[in-house]
């Protein structure tokens, strides 16, 4: 068994969509980002790629290359789950943080948590998607920017 770790930051803008998890969170604002800015993918696609070694998103889809710009980051962790599957590697279960101080994700944490499970072929039990504010401290406290933490665990295939 392999652990891996992930970590994303995105501003908060007016007038984007708010993409988490590949699912469309109503508010007055989106995150920025060369993608759609799913700050809860990019972590998940981090600490996937991290359990299995093979580096960061950053590596295999450049805020720098047109061919990502405003991708459905879905597109990300369905690469990188291909990856990982390919080096030889079952996903066990996935376990995220998402701080904001809004809006309030209680309504949409199940349906975020089953899309990222259909993305990764695994049960929808096998992924935990929880949130929290900020406690109205910092950059996230003030609701300029959502943040997300994310541990995958994963398996070598037998
Ligand atoms: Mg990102």
């Amino acid at each position: 068994m392999r652990i891996g770790i992930g970590y994303d930051i995105h501003r908060f803008k007016k007038g984007r969509k708010l993409m988490l998890g590949g699912l469309e969170v109503p508010h007055g604002a989106g995150l920025e980002g060369h993608s759609d800015g799913d700050a809860l993918l990019h972590a998940v696609v981090d600490a996937l790629l991290g359990a299995a070694g093979l580096g960061d998103i950053g590596e295999f889809f450049s805020d720098t290359n047109s061919r990502w710009k405003g991708m459905s980051s879905l597109r990300f962790l369905d690469e990188a789950s291909k990856k990982v599957r390919a080096a030889g590697y079952r996903v066990v279960n996935v376990d995220a943080v998402v701080l904001t101080e809004l809006p309030k994700l209680g309504p949409y944490k199940k349906r975020i948590a089953e899309q990222v499970a259909q993305t990764l072929k695994i049960s929808p039990s096998a992924v935990s998607v929880k949130a929290k504010t900020n406690e109205r401290l910092g950059e996230i406290g003030k609701g300029r920017a959502l943040a997300v933490h994310a541990v995958v665990l994963i398996e070598k295939k037998r």
